[in-house]
């Protein structure tokens, strides 16, 4: 397989995965039940607070060894630029009363926010081994590509069957999970061109969306999951697709 072929894959097998995801919305009634609900905003957390973790956290933190000993520095502070972003957000909405920011909206707004620094991480990987033509190096962004795509399938659910339950239409579940994938590989055409200058900011990248999706899952999330009947099928959907992701993460990672 020619380098460049390796490169177009990649770059499209990310984003086919998210839409598979998402196609996974097309599985279930357009109107589930409260308790089914739980389960599924349940395990749209747990992907989440995973994929904070391991697709953004500690590739943040292993990005930032020039820091030495305070190599965790960016990652806390991104983190929290991520998470006072979205509070930001919660005040100017607050203030301007309506501004029609819902639950589902930041859902969204979050999920595709996070996808942007991993396409670029996965761009960075294919530009920079394409710039210095090290076979080893390109096998080994295919491998990132490969493992961030295959997350891309519970990421993609994680967000249309929310998405589905909010809008009360599957298509709209389907697309809103496609569209919030569709950064993924744009992010990807930009780190890899733009390889080399994008290293230094990319820990800082990370963590900004580490942030910002934890917020969503402590202040959205988990009310909607944890308050009132069923609250256990919450807390299982949670270790469910927390358990899926980290499983996901290390084997492929
Ligand atoms: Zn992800």
């Amino acid at each position: 397989m020619s380098d460049i072929v390796k490169v177009v894959l990649g770059i499209s097998f990310i984003f086919v995965m998210t839409s598979l995801g998402a196609l996974t919305s097309f599985l279930f009634k357009d109107k589930v039940s409260v308790k089914f609900n739980k389960l599924i905003v349940g395990f749209s957390s747990g992907v989440m607070i995973a994929a904070s973790i391991w697709s953004l956290l500690l590739p943040a933190i292993d990005g930032a060894s020039n820091y030495g000993s305070l190599k965790f520095l960016p990652a806390v502070l991104g983190f929290f630029v991520g998470g006072l972003f979205l509070a930001l957000i919660d005040f100017i909405c607050k203030k301007l009363n309506h501004c029609g920011m819902k639950k589902s909206s930041k859902l969204f707004l979050a999920m595709t926010l996070h996808n942007i620094p991993e396409g670029i991480a996965v761009g960075v990987a294919f530009g920079s081994a394409w710039a210095t033509g090290d076979a080893s190096a390109m096998a080994l962004a295919l491998s990132l590509a490969i493992g961030m795509g295959v997350q891309n399938f519970p990421e993609g659910m994680a967000i249309a069957l929310p998405m589905k339950q909010a809008t009360g239409s599957k298509t709209k579940g389907f697309f809103m999970g496609v569209l919030s994938g569709l950064v993924e590989p744009i992010g990807a055409i930009i780190g890899f061109f733009l390889a080399a200058s994008i290293t230094v900011i990319m820990p800082w990248a990370l963590s900004f969306a580490a942030g910002a999706m934890i917020y969503v899952v402590v202040s959205e999330l988990f009310p909607e999951s944890q308050v009132g009947e069923g609250a256990s099928l919450g807390t299982w959907g949670t270790m469910l697709g927390f358990m899926l992701m980290m499983a996901l993460d290390v084997g492929l990672g």
